[in-house]
């Protein structure tokens, strides 16, 4: 609920900057507790083509505990049980959810519009929930060292909104982080992502499948009419790339996953091919006072695992968690932003060095030209008993899952 006060400034209880997966699920999980929130977030629409759309068992464990699993499933969707890699001619099984003690035994892979859409949908059934489109924060307000609200840049021009709390959701790239000059450890990522789709075929592979060879990774995401292709290079190649032109681009594709031999012309320019920087980096410290970063914003995952939606999805729940009684009753202090970070940090630094190590071993991958074989200690403990059980809990559950402490406020 956004209201005007005496000075004609907006006002709300909780500003949430962002409205990415983090952002929505903490507007609408304090929304059902009854605090007043408002997300800001810049774009005009949800949908944009480089959101990763992996929704994970441990968040259909989230919607099942908040009754809204079955409605969600309703929107078009395709599910993957098991997540498979191709190294050179074999493919090996590295994961297999059906042995997971969660709700849904897969990954549903829906885009992320969709979900966000549909979170945004169930929010504003909640009276203090307001969801501001087209909303761009610019700066925070600060008074004393302390955050009191943000700086927005709208449609109408520049607006200013106080809050006693304002929670940073908003990204790799945060400006909330920034503007409080909080201190920001990177750790160094030797790869980028090429994002880009060819058709899909119903013949065509349906688990979520990674091919390796040639020196080259390649990952074909399930978007039922369409792959969603992550290509990865070395960072700062893309230049390179480009200069030897787009068919030799092509034809690489194709000796990795030679049946897209048939529609890889669709790939006809550049501007198909989007490069995502990767990141991994965190903050020594998510809070100060008056405002809390999360999700990206706290923490840039890289795309490794497909993890880092569900890590923000369960810092928004942990969040939610351990500040709705002291939002609501006026009560917040510094310690309970703190509070967030000691709860949430060592699940997050784990997973990080998880997509180090994984970061590591894929730079190997791109450094070898040749034609690949599966190291023989790959074999082994790929076939090892409980491996893929043990990979399938981390991918598709994360190290510290969340649940859904409270019952929703009678509306
Ligand atoms: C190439 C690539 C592919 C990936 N694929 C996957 C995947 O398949 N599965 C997975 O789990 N993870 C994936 N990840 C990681 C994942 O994208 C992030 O970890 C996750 O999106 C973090 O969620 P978030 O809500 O914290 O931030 P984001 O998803 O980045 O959302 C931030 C939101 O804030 C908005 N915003 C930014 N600045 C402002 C501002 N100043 N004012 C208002 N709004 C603002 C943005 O528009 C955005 O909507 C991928 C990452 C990369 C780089």
């Amino acid at each position: 609920m956004t209201s005007s006060n005496n000075s004609g400034q907006n006002s709300t209880i909780c500003c949430i900057v962002g409205g990415g997966p983090a952002g929505m699920m903490l507007g609408f999980l304090l929304a059902r507790a009854g605090v007043g929130v408002t997300v800001l977030e810049k774009h005009n629409d949800f949908f944009r083509d480089f959101r990763g759309d992996t929704i994970h068992p441990s968040t259909l464990q989230l919607m099942y505990e908040l009754g809204l699993y079955e409605e969600l499933l309703k929107i078009r969707h395709s599910k993957i049980a098991e997540v498979s890699v191709r190294i050179g001619d074999r493919a090996f099984t590295f994961a297999d959810f059906r042995h997971l003690p969660t709700q849904a035994k897969y990954i549903a892979l829906m885009p992320q519009w969709d979900f966000l859409n549909f979170l945004a949908a169930k929010a504003a059934a909640f009276p203090t929930f307001t969801l501001r489109m087209g909303c761009e924060v610019t700066g925070l307000l600060r008074e004393d060292g302390v955050t009191t609200g943000v700086i927005v840049k709208t449609a109408d021009g520049i607006e200013e909104i106080s809050a006693p709390l304002t929670v940073g959701c908003d990204g790799r790239n945060a400006v909330s982080r920034e503007a409080a000059h909080l201190p920001l450890v990177e750790e160094g990522v030797p790869i980028d992502v090429l994002w880009l789709r060819l058709s899909r075929h119903l013949s065509d592979p349906e688990n979520g499948l990674g091919y390796v060879n040639y020196g080259r990774f390649m990952g074909l995401i399930n978007r039922i009419d369409y792959f969603q292709v992550a290509y990865l290079i070395a960072k700062g190649t893309f230049s390179q790339l480009q200069q030897a032109g787009l068919s030799a681009f092509r034809q690489e594709m194709v000796r990795i996953a030679p049946f897209l031999a048939d529609r890889i012309e669709e790939i006809d320019a550049w501007d198909k091919v989007k490069l995502l920087t990767v990141k991994i980096n965190r903050l020594e410290q998510w809070s100060s006072p008056g405002l809390l970063c999360i999700g990206d914003a706290a923490h840039a995952m890289s795309p490794v695992g497909g993890i880092g939606i569900n890590i923000a999805l369960q810092d928004a729940v942990a969040t939610a968690n351990l500040l709705s009684e002291a939002l609501k009753s006026n009560s917040l202090t510094p310690h309970h932003l703190v509070q967030v970070q000691r709860y949430r940090e060592r699940a997050v630094k784990r997973t990080q060095a998880f997509q180090v190590f994984a970061h590591r071993i894929l730079n190997r991958v791109l450094l070898n030209p040749g034609p690949v074989q599966a190291p023989v200690i790959f074999r082994f403990i790929v076939n090892f008993p409980g491996f893929k059980y043990l990979t399938a809990r981390v991918i598709g559950v994360g190290l510290q899952p969340e649940h859904i402490a409270h019952s929703a406020e009678s509306l």
